[in-house]
């Protein structure tokens, strides 16, 4: 158990504001035999969305407590809207196909630690990894561009300008053809003799996640949203950003083996991120992070996150597994009550156990995700010229805003995420 850390004050204001946190109930309806005969790798386990809702809220709520005062000024009385939304981009998956990719990186597909041949930025990933072909009078489809083509050195800059003017404009499109003009005149102007009749593209980045990426976009919004004084756009970056940070802290969202499905541990997503803290982490965790730190490079500071997670991806995955055969198979799964239906979720008991087992890491990547939360928020801020928050209004939503957002839950409601389907 941890100490008692919490003020009255913050106490009080954390219990008030929280969403509730529930204890399993059981269902009659499950019997000992049904539980049993269902081990985690093959139970209908619990569907839980990312770092579960209950995390992705906390972090958030806990972000704003740590702020400076000239912060706090503005975050306090909306402290509610960013933890409430701090769910929106899990929501977004349901509505749009380009969400999805934002929440992970697969980095096992970019070869082993430390990455060295990963770009760090995103136009020289997106870049590297957009392949272009083109139709040749002939016929013949040919590569022109991308991962099979080691780009001449002179061509590196001249192609960058090409790629953001044809290129990226199209991205997340269902078509995708390029303009055959553009393509040549492009490629004369280079020096190659190809010409094309018809040409296109297919973008491989998306595939395999872009969320450190995605981040150092969400810094330079933010801190444009600061230097804007543009307060609802501030709430909204900072809640879409406390939530994208919190993946990023989850071990299992830089993996291609995300939910176990590679290792016969279907479910250990949604145990890891949602069953463990929703049963500890009021409870147990301390949540005292310590004041934001001003990044100095907040694109670095967001690829070691992910790194750091990623590091954490064996022991996430064997010490489950080592734990499934030494735990009594029929105290392993409980029935649990999720939106009114009986499910089957890892017994507190079992939780327990693996918490335990890996050495409080679910605390210490929810009090790191705390911490870069607030220090990417305070960073943006200090960014922008630190302007004055405190007389800055947030006015209502929009009638479009406000439409976008029902829309939102009910397509969420209606629920099929689009792109990658389980857990991320
Ligand atoms: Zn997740
Ligand atoms: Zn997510």
């Amino acid at each position: 158990m941890k100490k008692a850390f919490f003020s009255g004050l913050l106490l009080t204001l954390l219990l008030s504001t929280a969403p509730g946190f529930r204890l399993p109930l059981a269902p009659p309806s499950l019997t000992a035999r049904q539980i049993t005969s269902q081990p985690l790798s093959q139970s209908p386990i619990i569907q839980s969305p990312t770092w579960g809702f209950f995390a992705h809220k906390r972090i958030n709520r806990l972000a704003v407590l740590t702020l400076p005062p000239e912060m706090m000024v503005f975050f306090k009385p909306n402290i509610d809207w960013i933890s409430d939304h701090a769910v929106d981009p899990d929501m977004r998956r349901y509505a749009s196909k380009g969400e999805a990719p934002r929440h992970y990186i697969d980095l096992d597909e970019y070869g082993t630690p430390p990455f060295d041949d990963l770009p760090r930025q995103w136009s020289e990933a997106m870049i590297r990894y957009t392949d272009v072909w083109a139709v040749t009078a002939a016929g013949d489809t040919t590569p022109v561009f991308g991962r099979l083509q080691p780009m001449p050195e002179g061509m590196v800059r001249p192609y960058k300008d090409f790629f953001f003017r044809q290129l990226l404009p199209r991205f997340y499109q269902d078509d995708e053809t390029l303009d055959a003009d553009s393509l040549n005149a492009f490629l004369q102007a280079n020096g190659i003799t190809l010409r094309a009749r018809a040409a296109f593209y297919h973008e491989h980045l998306s595939e395999h996640g872009i969320v450190p990426w995605h981040l150092q976009k969400m810094q330079r919004d933010l801190t444009e949203a600061f230097k804007q004084r543009s307060s609802r756009r501030i709430l909204r970056l900072c809640a879409d950003m406390g939530h994208y940070i919190g993946d990023a802290h989850v071990p299992l969202h830089t993996t291609s083996n995300y939910n176990g499905q590679k290792t016969g541990q279907h479910g250990i997503h949604g145990f890891w991120e949602s069953r463990v803290p929703e049963l500890f982490a009021d409870e147990e965790y301390d949540y005292f992070v310590g004041k934001p730190e001003y990044l100095d490079r907040p694109a670095d500071f967001f690829w070691q996150a992910v790194f750091d997670s990623h590091g954490m991806v064996d022991s996430v995955l064997s010490m489950e597994k080592n734990l499934s055969r030494t735990f009594p198979a029929d105290r392993q799964l409980c029935p649990d009550m999720r939106n009114g239906l009986s499910v089957l979720a890892p017994c507190r008991d079992y939780a327990a156990a693996y918490q335990s087992a890996l050495q409080g890491m679910m605390e210490r990547r929810m009090r790191a995700a705390i911490h870069a939360v607030s220090s990417a928020w305070y960073t943006a801020w200090v960014d922008a010229g630190q302007p004055d928050l405190s007389k800055l209004d947030v006015p209502l939503a929009s009638e479009q805003e406000a439409k976008e957002e029902a829309e939102l839950k009910k397509v969420f409601g209606q629920g099929k995420i689009l792109g990658r389907p389980e857990e991320h």
